[in-house]
C-alpha cells in the first residue's frame, strides 16, 4: 500500500499539504490567512506564482490539494489543468479553481478539465473555502485509493497471470494432466497435457467418459469404474494406478488423484483430478523386484552350496534357476578337460529344444579366448547373425540351435574349469545388464561349491586311507592277539597234555620199570598187577588221547553237525544200553521217562552226551542208587532261556520249541565252586577222579562242545553230598516245517 496513503488513513494525521498557484502576493496571503482557520486539517502550504512552477511543485511535493488562481502570468486556469492532466494522467484533480469571473461557461469547462470544486474570488469565504478543500482533499484522497488500488489490481492480475502460466509450465513440465468431469452433465475437460498422456492429439478429447473409458487397458476399466465411483460416495480421495492403450499398441501406466465436490444437499457435482505417467516408477518397481528376485537367487543359491557337497546336483539346480531366472531355452554347464575339449555336464532345456547334455565339443575358438575368461570376461551375443562371428563357428551355434548366447566362465581358483552358458534358441535376445549381473553371481557361487567339493573328496579320500590303515593296525593287532591267544593256549595245552599225559605213563613206567628189573620174577601176584597197571593207564592214555582227537575235531569242524530227525526215546535208549553193564556192575538203576518226540539233532553226537552224562552220573552214584533221565518239550523257548541264561536265543524265521533234558543222580554233588568250571577241559572236581574213576576230564568239554553245536545249552546244579542233576536244552523247529529251513 502506499505509504502516503497508509498515513493519511490515520484518523489523527490531520496535516494537509496544499499547494496555492497564485500570483497576488495579497491574495495568497488571504488564502494563508482563511486556511489557518481551519480548525480540521493543519496545513502544509506551498505557494508558486505562475502555472509552469505550480505544475513542477505538484510532481515535486505531490499535494493532497491545489488551490489554482484562474488567471496566472503565464497561462489561464483551464491550460494548467490541462497540463496537470497530462502530467498525473487522472481524470479527476484536486484542485479548487479560483477566478473573478462570473462565467457559467467557465466553470463547467473547469470542472470537465477535472477541477473539484469553483469559487468566485469575490464570493470568497473561510466557510466556502473549507467546504471546497475540504472536498478537493476527499476527492483528491478517493482518487489516490482508487490509483492505489487499480496498481494492486494490476500486480494482483499480473501474479495471478504468472502463477497461472507457472502452473501450466509445472504440470506440462511435470507431465500432468488434469481433468474436471460435471457430474451433472456428464461433460469432462482434460487439459492438453491430458491427451498428450493418452496420445491423443490436443484438442480431439470429445470429452465423454466413454471415450476416456475406451483408452483404459481392457482388464483395468472395471476397477477404475469401481475406485471412482467408491471415492465419490465415500467421499474420499480417489488415487489409483491403472493402464491404458495408446494408438501403437503400447502399454502405458498411468496414476490418476482426483476429489469430487458436493452441494451441501450432498449431491455431487463436480470432480476433479490429476493424472501422470508412471511408466518410470513402474520400470524402476519391477527393476527392483528383479533385484530382489536375483538376490534371492544369489542367496538361495548359497545356502544351497553351504548345504550340499554333492557338485552335480549343485551343478543341477544352478542351471535349471538360471534358466527359470532369465527364461531361456537352454542354460549348460560345460567342464574343460586338459586338452581344451569341452563336455556339456549339466543342462536345463526347454521343451522343444535340442538336448545337448554329454555332448563333447570342440570348439577352436575356446582356446583363444581361455586367457580373457581367467581374467572373467563375459561374452554376451543377444543375435549371433549380428555377431560378426566366422562362418565355422556360426554353423556350430546353429547345429545347437543358438540364437543368442550369454557365457560366463567358472573358475576353480586361477584355472579356468568351466563356462555357465545361457542359449535363447527361438529368437534374438538382448542381455539385460542385471541378468548378466546375476549370471556371474552364480558363476561365482558355482566355482566355490566346485572348490568346496574338491576339498570334500580330498577329506574322503583322506579318511578312507586313514580308515583303511587303522582297520590294518586293528586286523594286525586282533591278528596278535589271536596268534599271541592261541600261542598261550597252545602252551597251555601242551602243559596240561603233557601233564595229563605223564600221569598215566609215569604210572605205567613205574610198573614197567619193576617188572622189566625182574623184582617182581618172584612174585606172580604183584608181577600181575603191576602189569594190570600199566594196561588201564594205557587204556587211560588210548581214551584220553581219543577224547583230545574228538575235541579238537569238534572244534575244528565247527557248525557242520549233520542234523536229522531222530527219535528222542530211541536215542537215550542207546546210551542205557551202552552203559547198562557199567550200572550193573556199579550197582545203580537207570530210569528213563521221555514223550515220544523227533528231534532235529546229529544222532551219533547225542547218544555221546547222554553216555557221558549217564557214565558220570553212575561213576559218581553210590550202590543201589536210581539215576533218572528225563525230558519234556517246552513251547516258550524263550521265556524258558531267558531265566536260565541270555545266552541261548536264536533269531529264526520259523516257530521253535526247546526239548529239555535232565539226568539226575543221587551220589557226591559237586561244590558249588566247580559247577561251571567241570566244563572246561581237564577240569575235575578231585584230583583223584581220574585215577580214581579213569575219567580224562574232557567228557564234559565234550558234552558242552556237541550241545552248543546244536545252539543248546548245558549246566549243572548239585548240592555238595546230596547228588547233581544236569540239564540240557536242545531248540527244535516245529515239526511240521521243512527240514532245511530248520536249520537253526
Ligand atoms: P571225567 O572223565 O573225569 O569224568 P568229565 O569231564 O566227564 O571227566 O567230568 C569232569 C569232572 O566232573 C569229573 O572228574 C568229576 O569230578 C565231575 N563230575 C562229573 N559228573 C559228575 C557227577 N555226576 N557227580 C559228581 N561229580 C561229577
Amino acid at each position: 500500500m502506499n505509504p502516503r496513503l497508509q498515513g493519511k488513513g490515520f484518523a489523527h494525521d490531520r496535516s494537509r499539504t496544499i499547494l496555492i498557484v497564485e500570483d497576488s502576493l495579497s491574495y495568497r496571503k488571504l488564502l494563508r490567512d482563511y486556511l489557518s482557520q481551519d480548525n480540521r486539517y493543519s496545513y502544509i502550504i506551498l505557494e508558486t506564482e505562475t502555472g509552469a512552477e505550480g505544475l513542477k511543485q505538484y510532481r515535486i511535493a505531490q499535494p493532497d490539494a491545489i488551490l489554482l488562481d484562474y488567471l496566472l502570468p503565464d497561462m489561464n486556469g483551464l491550460e494548467f489543468l490541462h497540463a496537470l492532466q497530462q502530467q498525473i494522467k487522472k481524470p479527476d484533480l484536486p484542485v479548487v479553481l479560483l477566478t473573478r469571473y462570473e462565467n457559467e461557461n467557465l466553470a463547467t469547462q473547469a470542472i470537465e478539465s477535472g477541477a473539484q470544486q469553483y469559487i468566485n474570488k469575490s464570493e470568497l469565504t473561510t466557510e466556502n473555502l473549507r467546504l471546497s478543500l475540504h472536498n478537493a482533499i476527499k476527492q483528491g484522497e478517493l482518487l489516490r485509493q482508487v490509483a492505489v488500488l487499480k496498481l494492486e489490481n494490476q500486480q494482483h492480475l499480473k501474479v495471478l497471470n504468472q502463477q497461472e502460466e507457472q502452473l501450466r509450465l509445472a504440470l506440462a513440465s511435470a507431465q500432468m494432466g488434469i481433468w474436471d468431469w460435471d457430474l451433472l452433465t456428464g461433460q469432462v475437460h482434460w487439459n492438453q497435457e491430458h491427451e498428450l498422456l493418452f496420445d491423443l492429439a490436443p484438442g480431439s478429447f470429445d470429452g465423454s467418459y466413454e471415450a476416456f473409458d475406451r483408452c483404459i487397458h481392457p482388464d483395468d476399466r472395471a476397477p477404475v469404474h469401481k475406485f471412482v465411483v467408491q471415492a465419490i460416495e465415500n467421499h474420499a480421495i480417489l488415487c489409483h494406478q491403472f493402464r491404458i492403450i495408446w494408438a501403437d499398441g503400447s502399454i502405458h501406466w498411468i496414476e490418476t488423484r482426483g476429489e469430487a465436490y458436493f452441494k451441501e444437499s450432498g449431491e455431487p457435482v463436480r470432480m476433479i483430478g490429476t493424472v501422470v505417467n508412471i511408466d518410470d516408477r513402474q520400470q524402476s518397481q519391477q527393476m527392483l523386484r528383479d533385484r530382489l528376485e536375483q538376490q534371492r537367487l544369489v542367496m538361495d543359491m548359497t545356502v544351497r552350496i553351504r548345504r550340499s557337497l554333492d557338485l552335480q546336483e549343485i551343478l543341477q539346480t544352478t542351471v535349471n534357476e538360471v534358466r527359470q531366472f532369465l527364461h531361456t531355452d537352454r542354460v549348460i554347464v560345460y567342464k574343460f578337460a586338459p586338452d581344451w575339449i569341452g563336455t556339456v555336464i549339466v543342462e536345463s532345456v526347454g521343451a522343444g529344444w535340442r538336448s545337448i547334455v554329454h555332448t563333447q565339443i570342440n570348439d577352436t575358438c575356446v582356446e583363444s579366448y581361455i586367457g580373457y575368461f581367467k581374467q572373467g570376461l563375459v561374452t554376451v551375443k543377444s543375435d549371433i547373425y549380428n555377431a560378426g562371428i566366422d562362418a565355422w563357428h556360426l554353423k556350430l551355434l546353429e547345429s545347437f540351435q543358438i540364437r543368442a548366447n550369454l557365457v560366463v566362465p567358472i573358475l576353480k581358483g586361477d584355472e579356468l574349469w568351466g563356462l555357465l552358458i545361457s542359449h535363447h534358441c527361438s529368437a534374438p535376445r538382448p542381455w539385460q545388464t542385471t541378468e548378466i549381473d546375476l549370471v556371474k553371481q552364480l558363476a561365482i557361487q558355482v566355482s566355490i561349491a566346485i572348490q568346496q567339493a574338491d576339498l570334500f573328496a580330498q577329506a574322503q579320500i583322506e579318511l578312507t586311507q586313514r580308515k583303511q590303515a587303522e582297520m590294518t593296525t586293528q586286523l594286525l593287532n586282533a591278528e596278535l592277539e589271536q596268534r599271541q591267544a592261541v600261542e598261550k593256549l597252545k602252551d597251555e595245552f601242551i602243559g596240561i597234555v603233557s601233564h595229563e599225559l605223564r600221569t598215566p605213563l609215569t604210572s605205567m613206567r613205574g610198573s614197567l620199570g619193576l617188572l622189566a628189573m625182574g623184582l617182581m620174577d618172584n612174585e606172580p601176584e604183584e608181577m600181575k598187577r603191576m602189569i594190570d597197571i600199566a594196561a588201564i593207564e594205557t587204556e587211560r592214555l588210548v581214551r584220553m588221547v581219543d577224547d583230545i582227537l574228538d575235541l579238537e575235531k569238534l572244534e575244528a569242524d565247527g557248525n557242520t553237525l549233520e542234523q536229522e530227525w531222530s527219535d528222542a526215546p530211541a536215542l537215550i535208549q542207546t546210551a542205557i544200553e551202552v552203559m547198562s553193564s557199567i550200572a550193573d556192575a556199579a550197582g545203580v538203576h537207570l530210569e528213563l521217562d521221555c514223550p515220544p518226540v523227533q528231534i532235529w539233532v546229529a544222532p551219533d553226537r547225542i547218544v555221546q552226551v547222554f553216555t557221558n552224562l549217564l557214565s558220570n552220573a553212575i561213576k559218581f552214584s553210590p550202590p543201589k542208587t536210581i539215576v533218572s533221565i528225563e525230558a519234556k518239550v517246552i513251547d516258550d523257548p524263550i521265556m524258558h532261556n531267558l531265566d536260565r541264561s541270555e545266552s541261548v536265543r536264536f533269531v529264526s524265521a520259523i516257530p521253535f520249541q526247546q526239548i529239555h533234558f535232565t539226568i539226575k543222580d543221587r551220589g557226591r554233588g559237586i561244590p558249588i565252586d566247580k559247577l561251571e568250571t567241570i566244563f572246561n577241559r581237564f577240569q575235575q572236581v578231585d584230583a583223584s577222579d581220574s585215577r580214581d574213576k579213569g575219567g580224562t576230564g574232557l567228557g564234559l568239554a565234550i558234552c558242552k562242545s556237541i550241545v552248543e553245536q546244536h545252539h543248546g545249552r548245558i549246566w549243572v546244579e548239585s548240592l555238595w553230598g546230596q547228588g547233581s542233576t544236569f540239564f540240557l536244552t536242545l531248540p527244535q523247529p516245529m515239526k511240521e516245517y521243512p527240514q532245511d529251513q530248520g536249520t537253526l
